[in-house]
């Protein structure tokens, strides 16, 4: 499979480059040159296949000239180890829990896809792979779990001091294995800073090989597409037109519902639902695109101001607001509407849901006033214990901990202090990982 550059359709790369890389050089973002659609007989009987095979059957779709079939396999068995189940709420309603991986969020799927993808690339160097990666939280839980373990790859996190919830640095500090966490005395920027330079310093890049694993890499989106057909399958027995509601922030995930429709799967149309942060619902409405500074909210992993993605949902619609606004519709909503949505979705239904889930939900109950008739999927996107001090205080009552997270919790921090002085951290860097 062949990319090219949103800024150069003439810039082409391979999957490896594209992986490698992260970003073209010019700055655009990858994307695929062709979105294969997949075999009828498979879009006709998703119901015979488990979530494995719907990844594998897409997986080698796409990238049959890029990966052995055996290796395909391989991936997916490791990445794809947990289940997407799609839960009723009620005949028009189901949420869809994206929450059953290492790190309870859907970064997972992600994170260890890409970890795989990277590992089989790497197989032929003599070198390891060092992973750099400059976190505010959420981002670096899933790379650190989604890289753990894996062969070849060594993976660095850095983190600001301090700035990071309790938990969140529980997921960074007590991996251990190839997962190194660096705390820094700094702020996200500090962090983003060292890496920044890192990557263009030449005396650090020709004796470490260097990667990235940054959250627009074109390895994260492929994945996120299998859960849009296992949702699919699992709900189209009920034969209502099927719409995807997706919390969003960079919109990464939205994107990879419109990769999933460019390959055959008859989505109705997409909902970005939105906190405060409502840059893309304006464009929608209005045909006019303001990036600005985020806002902090109670759905904070969607406090983004300038999606990411942007660019991509754009390339799609070939930069037509027309042709977008057909497929997607957008709705925000703010933190008193969220909280009364998680009551009311606990005492209708007595199920328990995050702010990010209940920005989707309260999306599709406004798509629904004006199109009735559909089935609505609400992508849930993190376990509600991520966010445990708000969901418990918002619902008045103690939720329940999944066990790989009481572990962790209970497992010892180990961090590497570091200053914001790049020289401190390039010779901690060429000391740990030059040969
Ligand atoms: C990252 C994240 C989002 C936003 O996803 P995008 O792909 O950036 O739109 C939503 N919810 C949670 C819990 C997240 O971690």
């Amino acid at each position: 499979m062949q990319f090219y550059s949103t800024n150069n359709p003439a810039l082409r790369a391979s999957l490896e480059e594209a992986i490698f890389k992260g970003l073209p050089d010019d700055n655009g973002l990858f994307m695929p040159v062709e979105i294969p659609r997949l075999s009828d007989h498979f879009l006709q009987n998703l119901r015979n296949y488990s979530f494995q095979e719907i990844a594998f059957e897409i997986t080698r779709n796409l990238l049959h000239a890029d990966i052995p079939e055996n290796e395909i396999r391989r991936i997916i068995e490791t990445a794809i180890d947990f289940p997407a189940p799609a839960i009723k709420l009620d005949d028009e309603t189901y949420i869809l829990e994206l929450f059953h991986g290492p790190s309870l969020a859907f970064k997972d799927f992600g994170a260890r896809f890409m970890a795989q993808t990277m590992s089989y690339f790497n197989r032929k160097e003599g070198n390891e792979l060092v992973i750099l990666v400059a976190t505010s939280g959420d981002t670096g839980g899933a790379v650190a779990a989604g890289f753990y373990k894996t062969p070849g790859i060594q993976v660095v996190i850095l983190y600001p001091s301090g700035k990071v919830s309790p938990l969140q640095e529980k997921q960074l500090t007590t991996l251990g294995h190839n997962i190194t966490a660096l705390e820094v005395a700094g702020t996200f920027d500090d962090c983003q800073t060292l890496v920044k330079k890192a990557f263009l310093d030449s005396t650090v890049t020709k004796p470490i090989r260097l990667s990235s694993a940054n959250s627009i890499n074109i390895a994260r989106l492929i994945p996120q597409s299998f859960y849009y057909f296992e949702a699919y399958k699992q709900v189209a027995d009920q034969g209502k037109p099927v719409v995807f509601s997706i919390p969003s922030g960079n919109f990464g995930n939205l994107t990879a519902g419109l990769l999933a429709q460019k390959m055959g799967l008859p989505v109705a149309h997409f909902i970005a639902a939105t906190n405060a942060n409502d840059v893309v619902p304006e464009y929608l409405a209005s045909g006019a695109y303001t990036p600005r500074t985020s806002q902090r909210t109670l759905s904070n992993a969607m406090d983004v101001g300038a999606p990411s993605n942007f660019a991509r949902m754009l390339d799609i619609y070939c930069s037509t607001w027309n042709n977008m606004r057909q497929d997607i519709s957008g709705f925000s909503f703010t933190d008193a509407e969220t909280k009364v949505a998680m009551k009311e979705i606990k005492q209708r239904y007595n199920y328990i849901i995050d702010p990010h889930g209940a920005v989707g939900y309260l999306a599709f109950r406004e798509f629904q006033k004006t199109n009735p008739g559909h089935l609505g999927v609400v992508l849930e996107t993190a376990h509600p214990s991520k966010f445990i001090e708000d969901v418990e205080s918002i619902l008045e009552q103690t939720i329940e901990v999944p066990e790989r997270l009481q572990s962790m919790s209970a497992s010892e921090k180990h961090a590497v202090q570091m200053s914001t002085d790049y020289a401190d951290f390039k010779a901690w860097l060429l000391s740990r990982y030059t040969i």
